[in-house]
């Protein structure tokens, strides 16, 4: 189970001092009231950004592992939320997503590649902001599921790392990679049907 680990280090950051060490989880989600020899259970790695580890709790009595994720990863997909972002908004400003592939993409990926590649990551922002208009609509009226749009409301850039603390009882059941909610098999077979990521991190 992900939960969330609220910090403002940027992914670099979060490498640099290594904040999964800074990480704290007092206690066990599923028993508060302890009794479940509920402890740390190590870190996991993470390919993007370099060097990433998440750190882990288990539960012996529930068999549950738990992670916390901080603020600035992207939740079920590699690297940074701020990295995504530039990418979907990259999509929202280009005339099509074969335009945006063509100038985002480096010489070794294909077009159509490049094309799936954002074309899923549009698909799952796109998503998780429909997920935060239907969780905070009062907040969010008259926006748009578009990271432009979003924006405007959030008077800046960095939305989706806004509205992990903006949204952050609803995270649980938000879509990734904004929330944490598991992944619906409608979408794994989008993403079977997209086919492999790029053979390397190229954002
Ligand atoms: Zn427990």
């Amino acid at each position: 189970m992900q939960l969330r680990f609220e910090t403002s280090l940027s992914g670099e950051a979060y490498v640099a001092t290594q904040g999964w060490r800074m990480a704290r989880l007092p206690s066990c989600p599923l028993h508060p009231q302890g009794g479940c020899s509920f402890s740390r259970h190590g870190t996991y790695s993470r390919v993007t950004p370099t060097g990433t580890r998440i750190p882990r709790w288990y539960c012996p009595k529930g068999h549950r592992t738990f992670s916390l994720l901080p603020d600035c990863l992207a939740s079920r997909l590699p690297g940074t939320l701020v990295a995504l972002e530039r990418v979907v908004l990259h999509a929202e400003y280009a005339s099509s997503v074969e335009a945006a592939a063509n100038t985002l993409r480096p010489d070794d990926i294909s077009l159509p590649s490049a094309a799936r590649w954002i074309r899923l990551r549009t698909y799952l922002v796109r998503g998780a902001l429909v997920g935060a208009l239907q969780a905070a609509p009062v907040l969010f009226r008259d926006c748009q599921p578009s990271l432009t749009s979003f924006q405007g409301r959030l008077r800046g850039t960095g939305v989706l790392m806004a509205l992990r603390t903006t949204l952050a009882v609803y995270l649980p059941r938000l879509p990734a990679p904004l929330g944490f909610a598991p992944r619906s098999p409608h979408l794994k077979r989008i993403q079977h049907n997209s086919g492999a990521d790029p053979p390397r991190d190229w954002y």
